[in-house]
């Protein structure tokens, strides 16, 4: 065995003792007996043993994770026999072991050089463990992500298809209904009032359905507008009246109205006012009154509809657009599936305007949305 405390190339001891010290790499040489002869201080600090520890062991007995030690031993054998080195003079990368038994990633290169008639072989070692864990984060992230993305797919899918199908029971339900209550002589009150309130709940349930197939309409970017040109004003003050007729509870006001010309798609955008109007009513219990304001700012009109009910925190001022998404502390208390919104802001998004929202928890919540003017 070499003397493991003597430098191994005689007369550059100290030169090279200093250049290895300072070495930004782990540097470990070893001879043809793969005894280590020298173990730089980073080598140390990388895997934990002391120059003293090592110096004269076998690497395969340090470093050299248990899977490579044999391939490590044969492939020395080799070279030695043929010259032949296939891992000599490039980078690899592989795992090495700390002295605790950690198995960590390294980048590793050896070179070899011929010293009195025998060779040398200087490695040179980086701990490239935290680049690898931070790569590993990042493909178990996107893999997450994908996985989720999938999911979305696979709900969205289901959503459309289980609303299709359930559509053209709901409306032969209602169309018989409707027949029915057109025959409704001889029919007692009470079987009238049944009538009426199965109509009643196929309307609400139509109107979730068709909801439902908005959001996959937007998902595959097929909700189309028909547009007309018209003025906002009497638009606004129109669907206003035809819907306080059937929100008797709740007090609709327009504070102020301006004349606006624009071009919009009449239904949907009755969708969006009905929809702020039920989600002002609904989330202001013991609250009646809902205002309205429009007003002019350049090119645009800009919509208001207030409500004085339970707000909404910082936190869920955007969230609230998203789908499927419903403020958690109002979301038992509150019936809802967490997409009006999100069409609303859609269609309004399609008609070239914006749509946001300003809330005080406890005190009320102003819905804006605005549109070109034409
Ligand atoms: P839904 O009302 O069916 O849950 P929306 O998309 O219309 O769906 O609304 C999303 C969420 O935004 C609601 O679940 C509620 O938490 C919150 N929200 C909407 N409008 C109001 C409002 N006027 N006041 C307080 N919270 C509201």
């Amino acid at each position: 065995m070499t003397d493991a405390g003597s430098s191994f190339i005689p007369g550059n001891e100290k030169r090279l003792a200093t250049f290895f010290a300072g070495a930004p790499d782990a540097v470990i040489v070893i001879n043809e007996q793969q005894e280590i002869l020298d173990w730089n201080p980073k080598a140390e600090h990388i895997f934990g043993f002391t120059a003293q520890e090592v110096k004269g062991l076998h690497l395969s007995d340090t470093i050299i994770p248990l899977q490579y030690r044999e391939a490590h031993v044969r492939g020395m054998q080799h070279f030695l026999a043929t010259g032949i080195g296939p891992v000599l003079n490039k980078t690899v990368e592989i795992t090495a072991l700390r002295k605790s038994g950690e198995e960590f990633y390294v980048n590793l290169s050896i070179s070899n050089v011929k010293m009195d008639g025998e060779w040398i072989f200087i490695a040179f070692v980086s701990d490239i463990s935290e680049r690898k864990r931070m790569e590993e984060r990042l493909i178990r992230k996107e893999a997450e992500l994908l996985q989720s993305k999938l999911i979305e797919e696979q709900k969205d899918a289901f959503i459309s298809i289980a609303s299709h199908e359930l559509k053209t029971p709901l409306t032969t339900i209602k169309a018989y209904t409707q027949l029915a209550l057109s025959h409704q002589e001889g029919c007692s009150d009470s079987l009238k009032s049944f009538l009426l309130k199965i109509d009643q709940y196929t309307g609400k349930l139509t109107h979730l359905l068709n909801e439902l197939l908005d959001v996959s309409r937007i998902h595959t970017g097929n909700l189309h507008l028909a547009n007309s040109k018209l003025d906002l004003k009497i638009f606004l003050e129109e669907v206003v009246a035809s819907i306080q007729f059937i929100t008797p509870k709740h007090q609709i006001i327009i504070e102020k109205n301006e004349h606006a010309t624009v071009n919009i798609d009449i239904l949907r955008m009755e969708q969006v006012i009905t929809n702020l109007i039920s989600n002002a009513a609904k989330y202001s219990p013991g609250r009646d009154k809902i205002i309205f304001r429009t007003g002019i700012i350049d090119g645009f009109v800009k919509v208001s509809c207030t409500d004085h009910g339970i707000g909404i925190n910082d936190e869920n001022l955007t969230k609230v657009f998203n789908r499927y998404y419903r403020v958690e502390s109002s979301a038992t208390e509150f019936g809802g599936l967490g997409i009006g919104l999100y069409i609303s802001m859609e269609i309004i998004i399609q008609h070239g305007g914006e749509m946001w929202v300003e809330s005080e928890p406890g005190k009320g919540s102003t819905f804006f949305f605005t549109l070109p003017l034409v």
